[in-house]
Parts: structure tokens; sequence; C-alpha cells
């Protein structure tokens, strides 16, 4: 066997690797095995690559090269890997997004300047004895589009994420029609280089595709951001796929493939979940008009303490804990954890209440609920609890915000409006956990902690059931 066919075949075994990772991270109980499959199908890729690349007789620096960016990439993910907080997840996944957008657009240069800029003379020779070149040249060119915008909108992604930009949504004056007119001139100009490839059609293209990509995501507002992340997920997998096509590497083509189409079917569910309409996210915001809600007088809001809050709770039947953010950031989940078991050892029915899109990162809650060892039973996704709040005798928000703002009901303004939320003020009493009257990722303040049945609890959540837990 040469090593081109076994290196075919380890492809082949990858690819099927990175299926099964699919099919494990789908589900809580696979989602380790899962991981494990696809870090073994990229050890399997990456030897095959290695392998071909010295089977081609590639520079004694070429493979130089290969071996240092292999020993700096891995130390450089292994070191973020560790030190990464659950909390900064999302933007590390932002980041990773980041890179492959701008492999995608190096390659698609790459592939100008051997080709088209005449470089590799041979491989000119070889496309055009196929008939290829043609394809070439569209396979740049879009590469190159989806790259950049992946690489830029990943940016801001990240940006946003990490708190470094405002999560509120740039609104410039006539912003749908500057992304329809991006598409457009994206389109002209794909069929103007494929006629003739010319090196400013592919800095122009570049060009239009970083501002694009920047536009699309700074336009859209804080809430609807888990879409955007799942988003750009796909777009780096189309990304990847379109450098796949360049260095006709099936594997690449494959993986980008699987990454684009189960994003996008991500952030269809996420639309969903979220009573969003699909292409106006991946628009950039299309069609939404509604600015963030201007700042109203909402009147006083009521405060408890610790120990009131644990009178109320030891008096309490029923109790639904509805987590947020604010939990991850407060590392709350095991004294959350501790809280429940007592509750529950005085005889109340405790259960959490969990919103799709409750934390930063699909899944959030029930990993770190997970973690803290709290039954999978008592678990419950929103709309499985929504109707049981009315029955309720206290409701404890802990660093939740925009996942229990009944403005996303009330207000038609509101740029959170029809999103689903938890109904936490049907509850007898509702305590929110917080460290001040700030609004949450939306940037929108909450009409929640203004009602008769609200009580602010001010302070660090995990400090807080602690207290609690104390006076209990
Ligand atoms: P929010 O981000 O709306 O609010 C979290 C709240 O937690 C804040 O109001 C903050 O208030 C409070 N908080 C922060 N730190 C602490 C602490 N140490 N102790 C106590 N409270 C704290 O949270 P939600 O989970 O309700 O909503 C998630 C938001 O994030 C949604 O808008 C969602 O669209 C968005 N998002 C979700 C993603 C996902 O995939 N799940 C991805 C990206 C965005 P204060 O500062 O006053 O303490």
């Amino acid at each position: 066997m040469t090593v081109e066919s076994a290196a075919q075949a380890a492809y082949l075994v990858a690819a099927l690797l990175f299926i099964l990772a699919l099919a494990g991270l789908s589900k809580h109980e696979t989602a380790k095995t899962g991981n494990t499959y696809g870090m073994a199908g990229m050890a399997v890729a990456l030897v095959a690559t290695v392998a071909l690349a010295i089977d081609r007789d590639v520079s004694n620096t070429g493979l130089m090269l290969i071996g240092v960016a292999m020993v700096v990439g891995a130390a450089i993910g292994l070191w973020r890997a560790r030190v990464v907080e659950m909390t900064g997840m999302p933007e590390l996944i932002a980041m990773l997004h980041s890179f492959v957008g701008l492999a995608a657009v190096l390659v698609g240069w790459n592939g100008y300047l051997a080709v088209e800029g005449g470089a590799d003379k041979a491989e000119v020779a070889i496309l055009t004895a196929q008939g290829t070149l043609g394809i070439h040249h569209a396979e740049v060119f879009i590469g190159v589009f989806i790259g950049a915008v992946t690489f830029t909108g990943s940016i801001v992604a990240w940006g946003k994420l990490s708190a470094r930009f405002s999560s509120k949504p740039l609104m410039l004056p006539g912003k749908n029609a500057l992304n329809i007119g991006a598409l457009v001139a994206f389109a002209a100009l794909t069929v103007w280089f494929c006629i003739t490839p010319q090196l400013w059609l592919l800095v122009v293209v570049t060009v239009v595709a970083l501002l694009l990509g920047w536009h699309l995501v700074a336009s859209i507002g804080g809430g609807d951001m888990p879409v955007v992340v799942s988003m750009l997920n796909s777009y780096s997998g189309w990304a990847a796929a379109a450098s796949g096509f360049l260095l006709e590497n099936d594997l690449l083509i494959v993986t980008g493939a699987l990454v684009g189409s189960s994003g996008a079917y991500l952030s269809y569910i996420m639309c969903r979940a979220m009573n969003r309409s699909f292409i106006s996210v991946i628009a950039g915001g299309f069609g939404i008009e509604a600015g963030p809600a201007e700042d109203k007088d909402y009147g006083e809001h009521r405060e408890v303490n610790a120990e009131q809050a644990a009178e109320l709770l030891k008096e309490a039947k029923s109790v639904i804990i509805t987590p947020g953010y604010g939990m991850a950031v407060a590392q709350a989940q095991y004294g959350v954890a501790d809280l429940t078991r007592k509750l529950r050892a005085n005889g109340a029915t405790v259960r959490f209440g969990i919103h799709p899109v409750a934390g930063r990162l699909p899944g959030h809650m029930n990993v770190l609920l997970a973690e803290a060892k709290v039954p999978y039973d008592i678990v419950l996704e929103m709309d499985e609890i929504n109707d049981d709040f009315p029955d309720t005798d206290v409701v404890l928000v802990i660093g939740a915000n925009d996942t229990v703002n009944p403005a996303a009901e009330d207000d038609p303004t509101s740029p959170i409006a029809g999103m689903p939320v938890l109904k936490v003020w049907n509850a007898s009493n509702v305590i929110i956990f917080k460290r001040s009257m700030a609004s949450g990722y939306a940037g929108v303040q909450n009409p929640l902690f203004f009602r008769e049945n609200s009580a602010m609890l001010f302070g660090d959540a995990k400090d807080r059931v602690e207290d609690i837990i104390r006076a209990l």
C-alpha cells in the first residue's frame, strides 16, 4: 500500500471518528466519549497529513515549519484549555472560530499566489490540462470571502462575550442595505474574478468580507448572541470546507461540512427555542428595527437579607430555582446543591427550571448542576416547568436576569420581545440573587425586580447561598 492510499484510508477513519464525536456530544452522558472520539480523529488526521507531506517530498524547511507549528499550536491549546474558566468558554470558542476564518483567508491567498499569481507553474499546468482553472478561481474567491467574514465576525463575538465590546446592537443607518450591498458586491466580484482573476479584486473582496463580518455580528443584540456563536461555528465549518477544496483535502471538506451543517442546524434549533427568525439572525439582525428600550421608571424595589430568605424557605412547600450566568460567575452551584439537599430534607419539593440560553453556552447550567451532583430528575427544561410557577411558594433566581425578564412578554418594544422566558413572577414569592440593579447580558432593565412579590438579595450569589444555609 502506498503512503497516499494509507493516508486516504486514515482520513476515512478520522471522518468516521468525527461523526461519532458529534453523535456522542448530543447527550450529557456520552459527551465525554464523544470528545475522546474527536481527539482520536484529530490525532489520526494529523499523523496522516504529516506522513503525506513527507511522502510528497516537502523540503526539510517545510517539515521543520510543520513541526514547529504543531508544537507551538499544541502548547497554546493545552495552556488555554487548562486555564479557561467555565464562564470563559464561549469567548474561547469564538476566538478559535476566528482562527479557522483566518486560516481560510491565508489558504485562499496562498492558492491565488500559487496558481493565479503563477508562482507554481506545475500546478497551473495540471489545472489547465484538467480544465479546472476556472473552478480554482471560484474556490479562492469564495474561500477568502467566507473566511474573512468568519474572522472578523468571531473577533466581535469574542469581544462581546468577554465584555470587551458593548453587547448592545450597533444600529448603523441603512444597516440592511449595507449587508445586502456587500452580498451583491461579492456575487458580482466573484463573476468578474472567475473571468479575469486579478489581484485587486481579491484585495477588494477581502476588505468587503472583513467589514461585513464585523458589521453582521456588531448589529446583533446581546440576547441573540447564543445563536451568533453557533452561526459562526457553522461559518467556520464552511470556511474549512472551502479550504479543503483548495487544498484537495477530502477530510477537510468532510469535517468542514459536518461542522457547517451541524452548526447551522443548532442555530436553527436555538432560533426556534428563542422565537427568533433564523434569517433575521444570520443576516445580522435583519428586519429588527426595535432599538434598546429606553430607561423607564419602574418604581421602588424591595430587599431581603439571608435570614429573612431562610425564614421564607423554611415555610415553603414548593421551591423552584432558576439559575443563570451569575451562578456560574459566583461558582455558587455547590452551595445551591447543598441548599437543595437541606430544603428537600425539610420536606419541600425543590426543582430547577433551566432556560435554553441561561449562562453563556448551550447546556451551561446543566453542566454546573451535574458537576455539583444535583440529581438529573429535578432539573427541568423551561417548557416542562413554566406552567408550575403559580403553584410555587418560593422561586430563587440565582444570578439570572434576561431569562426571567417579563418585558419579553409585556413590552413589544423591548430588544428581547418575543423571547420565551421563565415566568417566575407567577410564584408567590421571588427572591433574586445578584450584586446590584445592573441589567443582564441583553442590556435591558428587568421589571421583575420591581414587582410586589419580588425581593432582591444583594451580594455574591455563593456568599448569600452559604448565609442562607447557615441561617437554616
Ligand atoms: P444574564 O447575563 O442576563 O444576567 C446575569 C446576572 O447575574 C447579571 O444581571 C448579574 O447582575 C448577575 N451576577 C453576575 N455575577 C454575579 C455574582 N457573582 N453573584 C450574583 N449575581 C451575579 O443571565 P441569564 O443567564 O439570565 O441570561 C443569559 C444571557 O446571555 C441571555 O441574554 C442570553 O441570550 C445570553 N447568551 C447566552 C449564551 C448561551 O449559549 N447560553 C451565549 C451568549 C449569550 P449583577 O452584576 O448585578 O450581579
